[in-house]
């Protein structure tokens, strides 16, 4: 998930919306969408305005000349023909990838909105400020801003080797890279160190950044990176996780689907690793 090209982002909804404009309409944390089962589109300002949904309301910017809003539908909202709420998941290689990285935003921003209707400070409900993806407190003036969370990814190589781990919650027989979230008062790379240590009692060193990919679920911001082995003996005594080996680079086990970061950071390295020296 990323920025789509020609998109051009902001957070000043225009006074007058055309009909043609995309709503990213959420009721909870499913998301309004037209079309068949197939081929599922996102419907338009004209399309919302007839089914008669309300809700506030945030831009998110222009799509090739398009503009598009995130909408946080009142509760309570009924079913309406012609629309169905799908979650956003379901919709990975339905939805073009240009709209459903624009939906991934729209659901950070429409549960942000959602989380922060009153002031975590003193209880008194916020209002949207002026000029900022902001909600302020008018009695105190705290400010909340939308939340993302970095975690860190790290791939850990010895050798041709790869270091992957099963947590509980996969699906069976899958592994993927080590990941965690950042500590406060921590950097990424002492995130990393203590992670791979925690989870795998393993030290690393030439820690080395891959990419990047925002991740919806619920507002991280995944951080990849690969690092060589420095030494520890492999042991999983972390909670979160099952299983963890080492596999040689040309033959790994089932993996997490492409969408991922944490696919295309096992790739690259495995081929980057299978290849000749
Ligand atoms: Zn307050």
């Amino acid at each position: 998930m990323h920025t789509p090209q020609g998109f051009l982002p902001s957070h000043v909804l225009p006074a007058d919306l055309p009909p043609t404009a995309l709503v990213f309409a959420f009721r909870d944390a499913k998301v309004a969408v037209g079309g068949g089962e197939d081929a599922p589109t996102i419907p338009t300002l004209a399309t919302i305005a007839t089914a008669g949904l309300a809700g506030r309301r945030h831009y998110l910017g222009e799509l090739a000349g398009a503009p598009c809003v995130a909408q946080v539908l009142d509760d309570g909202t009924p079913d309406v023909p012609g629309l169905a709420f799908v979650g956003l998941r379901s919709l990975f290689f339905r939805l073009p990838e240009p709209l459903l990285a624009l939906a991934a935003r729209a659901f950070q921003i429409v549960e942000w909105d959602r989380t922060h209707r009153y002031c975590g400070r003193c209880g008194t409900p916020t209002r949207d400020k002026p000029g900022e993806r902001a909600k302020e407190c008018p009695a105190c003036g705290y400010v909340a801003y939308p939340r993302v969370s970095p975690a860190m990814m790290a791939l850990v190589t010895r050798g041709r080797e790869l270091l992957l781990a099963r947590a509980h919650r996969f699906p069976p027989g899958m592994f993927s890279a080590l990941a965690g979230f950042v500590e406060p008062g921590e950097t990424i790379e002492d995130c990393l160190a203590r992670e791979v240590r925690e989870e795998v009692g393993v030290e690393v060193r030439e820690i080395r950044y891959f990419g990047s990919q925002s991740w919806a679920f619920p507002h991280s911001l995944m951080i990849a990176f690969t690092a060589e082995y420095a030494g520890g003996e492999l042991r999983c005594e972390d909670a979160e996780i099952a299983e963890a080996r080492w596999f040689p680079a040309d033959a790994l086990p089932p993996l997490p689907p492409s969408v991922s970061i944490a696919r295309r950071l096992i790739d690259a390295t495995a081929r980057r690793l299978a290849g000749p020296r």
